[in-house]
């Protein structure tokens, strides 16, 4: 057994479809010393020790960081980690053509961390020894129909007003990068800088270079509630015992708001947003696309060993977690008219996952008004894996320094809470 991984009652996640297996199994950076939380000898004793909520590439990547840095780090989830909504992406790093209006405070941060993931995806392959797939042939937002072109062209134009490196290309031009789109294919713009990452090889490297780092994971432990003293978080309830900690990271995705312990005003704006997802097999010598393809009504992300992911939908479901026929034939039919050559296609799996959708679509990062201790990230929603190194270096960067980084200064807690304090 892995010294870094403590597995409880891991209870199997009935919504995933074809996983292998619900067990992950964890091992050293290759090459590297078996490292274990208690014997770590580079920790820093006036470190912090942290607990941190969650085992998504959210809460992963920043207990890696702080477990990197010197904190003793224990990291619990309530089943197997990354099995969460990090399992069910499908890693595009979309920062330009998901600007959307009335998102364009978020996309300076998708920005920057877009231009952080080569960097992160080297360290993390030294750190664990695996690579992450990222893949840079950039992306394709594909118009099939005169309505489509029209649609494509506003898109097209409120973007490019963003300051944002995009190429209108005619069919003609997109079916040369693309040959197996529909002949019927009218136009496209390109994005060169939207790549993508394999976010389950970036969750599996992530445990690794976490347990490799000193960090400790405690698989299928639910925390039930935050341990709350005097305006201060002392640690966390694990099976009705305390398990204590300087500080508190929840991290715990469309869940984030189920842990107990806080008043309902500090609870993060969080709420599961479903989407459905299949993958269907490609011969990876021969694939039927290289570029991640927005088309209308389903995105196509093709991998390098051949999987090619098809998404998503978008439901407000609560915590329904069905496949439905509707939902996987309406994928299906969108791809279909995409990439026609799609019909030959094995299917290789189906799966729902929950994103963690916030009030307005951004992330929830940093400290909780009048509760020391407890740090919240959480609320990616649709781009959490694009967020992900910006997310990991503020985040962690706040537990050891208490700076609130300028690039996550306007997505505190505290902006859902201002019209409260008006009110009151
Ligand atoms: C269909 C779909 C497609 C997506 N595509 C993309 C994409 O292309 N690009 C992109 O950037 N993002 C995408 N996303 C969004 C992205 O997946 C999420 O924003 C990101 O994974 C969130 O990571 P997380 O670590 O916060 O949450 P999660 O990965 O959900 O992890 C949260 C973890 O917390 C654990 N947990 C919950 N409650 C408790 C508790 N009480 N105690 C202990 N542990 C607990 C859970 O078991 C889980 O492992 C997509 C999401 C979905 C669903």
């Amino acid at each position: 057994m892995n010294p870094g991984i403590i597995r409880g009652a891991v209870r199997p996640c009935g919504r995933l479809r074809s996983h292998p297996s619900n067990l992950i199994r964890v091992m050293p950076a290759k090459g590297g010393p078996k490292i274990s939380a208690t014997s770590t000898p580079t920790r820093a004793s006036s470190r912090p020790h942290v607990i941190v909520i969650g085992g998504g590439v959210i809460g992963l990547s920043i207990g890696w960081r702080l477990a990197a840095s010197g904190c003793r780090v224990d990291l619990y989830d309530k089943g197997p980690v990354g099995m969460g909504a990090s399992h069910a992406a499908a890693g595009m790093l979309a920062a330009g053509v998901e600007a959307e209006p009335g998102e364009q405070p978020l996309l300076p941060l998708c920005r920057e961390s877009q231009a952080l993931w080569p960097g992160f995806a080297a360290e993390l392959k030294a750190a664990s020894g695996r690579p992450v797939g990222l893949r840079r042939e950039g992306t394709l937002v594909v118009a099939l129909t005169r309505d489509d072109v029209a649609l494509l062209r506003t898109n097209y134009e409120f973007q490019r007003k963003l300051g944002l490196d995009l190429h209108w290309l005619n069919g003609a031009e997109a079916k040369e990068r693309e040959p197996h789109l529909n002949p019927r294919a009218a136009a496209a713009v390109f994005s060169p800088a939207d790549g993508q990452v394999d976010n389950r090889a970036v969750t599996a490297a992530l445990v690794d270079a976490f347990v490799a780092s000193g960090g400790t994971i405690h698989e299928g432990f639910a925390v039930d509630a935050l341990e709350l003293d005097g305006g201060r978080v002392r640690g966390v309830v694990v099976n009705g015992e305390v398990r204590r900690a300087d500080m508190v990271v929840l991290a715990a995705g469309a869940w984030s708001r189920r842990i107990g312990g806080l008043p309902p005003e500090l609870l993060p704006p969080v709420r599961p947003v479903k989407g459905q997802m299949l993958s269907l097999r490609m011969d990876p010598a021969a694939p039927l696309a290289s570029h991640v393809i927005w088309a209308p009504k389903c995105y196509l992300v093709p991998r390098a060993d051949g999987t090619l992911i098809v998404g998503a939908t978008t439901e407000e479901k609560g915590w329904n977690a069905d496949l439905t026929a509707g939902g996987v034939l309406a994928l299906l039919e969108a791809a279909w008219r995409a990439i026609p050559g799609i019909e030959e296609l094995p299917i290789a799996e189906m799966w729902t996952g929950f994103r963690p959708g916030s009030r307005d679509d951004a992330p929830v990062l940093g400290p909780v008004p009048g509760v020391d201790g407890l740090v919240l990230a959480t609320g990616h929603h649709r781009n959490g894996i694009l967020l992900t190194p910006v997310t990991a270096d503020c985040v962690a960067d706040f537990v050891l320094t208490g700076r609130i980084d300028p690039r996550i200064a306007g997505f505190g807690l505290d902006r859902f809470l201002k019209g409260r304090e008006a009110a009151a």
